[in-house]
């Protein structure tokens, strides 16, 4: 299959092939960090632009690894040094970066729906790296790559979010990417915490701790966002610890062979035990790897498609010619996506993809 969307804004909407299509291209790019040379040419001469209007060490630096480990130049952009503090808005910060053509812009911002007002303009694909409470897509497709690792295929296992569900990007994603490859997923954690919508999503809902975990394969736990907790949600911190903190004796409540996943940065002795975070059970350091293939993954896919659409249409036969640029008949519109990207011919995916086998973009 191909992957034929224009932008990467979530998970909502993927289908279970393309989320499938998605793991195995970043399975397929996992190899090149295991390399002496990690370095691969695919996106040589093509630039990503890393707009972030919030802090972040490792998705930030994640997407500036992945791009670099294409060959693609990165650029850096973050809130405290750009002209938003000049008064710029997103819309006009975006429209000057879209027009040096970048091959995608990165984005991440406080703002629910920032990645998707970014991608309106169409003027690249628009990469989401987290916005507001709403997604966190590649941060999804990593924890599923992570779990899929562990334990092989999601369907018919049980995985239990837990934590600050409500102000969670991170586990709205997951929700939607972990039960639409037919995991059973339970959300854990104290009702004000807990968002009422997910109910409506066939998800579990657990407001205990040890029964949230019971025989579960999987524990994902959650940060405390209490940047964005405008109220208290919960008496004290100690209080939370008391009842929601991932400790050993906690952790006997799941499967033997159970695995703990959790997004980072981490609250050691709020959400999760120092034991646990750093004991035999926890996968934490792997997801941060994983999460250097899927952002590989993500930018090859939306930064190639383009150049596999118009080798495929020389001729562009359903645009003959473009009334504003009448002298410029060479230049079809390249800002102009197809509405569906055609299979690559076996030579372009031989020049585009020197390292990749096949069927990470024909299939
Ligand atoms: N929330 C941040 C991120 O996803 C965490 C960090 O940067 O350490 O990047
Ligand atoms: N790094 C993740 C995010 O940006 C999780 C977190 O910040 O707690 O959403």
């Amino acid at each position: 299959m191909t992957f034929s969307q224009r932008h990467f804004l979530g998970i909502e909407g993927l289908s279970r092939e393309e989320l499938l299509f998605l793991l195995k291209t970043a399975e397929s790019f996992r190899e090149i960090s295991e390399r002496e040379v990690k370095k691969v040419p695919t996106l040589r001469g093509k630039t990503i632009i890393n707009l972030f209007y919030e802090s972040s060490t490792r998705t930030r630096s994640s997407f500036e690894i992945a791009a670099k480990r294409l060959s693609a130049d990165t650029i850096n952009i973050s809130a405290s040094t750009s002209s938003v503090n000049k008064g710029e808005t997103l819309l006009d910060t975006a429209r000057s970066l879209c027009a040096m053509r970048p091959a995608a812009i990165v984005i991440r911002h406080p703002a629910s729906g920032a990645a998707h007002l970014l991608a309106q303009l169409d003027k690249c694909p628009v990469i989401n790296a987290g916005d507001g409470t709403h997604e966190h897509p590649t941060q999804a497709l990593l924890d599923v790559m992570t779990i899929r690792e562990h334990i092989g295929e999601v369907e018919g296992k049980t995985i239990a979010i837990v934590g600050d569900i409500l102000h969670s990007r991170v586990a709205r994603s997951n929700v939607l990417a972990l039960t639409t490859l037919g995991a059973n997923v339970r959300l854990v954690g104290p009702p004000t915490l807990l968002p009422p919508e997910f109910r409506l999503w066939g998800v579990e809902v657990h407001t205990d701790l040890r029964s949230g975990l019971s025989g579960v394969d999987v524990i994902m736990m959650l940060r405390l966002q209490r940047e964005r907790q405008a109220r208290n949600f919960f008496p004290s911190l100690d209080e939370y610890a008391r009842r929601f903190c991932l400790t050993t004796q906690a952790l006997a409540e799941a499967k033997p062979e159970v695995i703990i996943l959790h997004p980072g940065p981490m609250n050691r002795g709020i959400e999760i035990d120092s034991r646990v975070a750093d004991g035999p059970y926890s996968v934490i350091l792997e997801q941060v790897t994983n999460g250097v293939a899927v952002r590989m993954a993500v930018l090859y896919l939306l930064t190639t498609r383009e150049r596999i659409a118009a080798q495929d249409r020389p001729d562009r036969p359903d645009r003959p010619d473009r009334p504003d640029r009448p002298d410029r008949p060479d230049r079809p519109d390249r800002l102009n996506y197809p509405d569906r990207v055609a299979e690559p011919s076996p030579a372009v995916v031989q020049e585009i993809s020197p390292v990749l086998p096949k069927r990470a973009v024909g299939q």
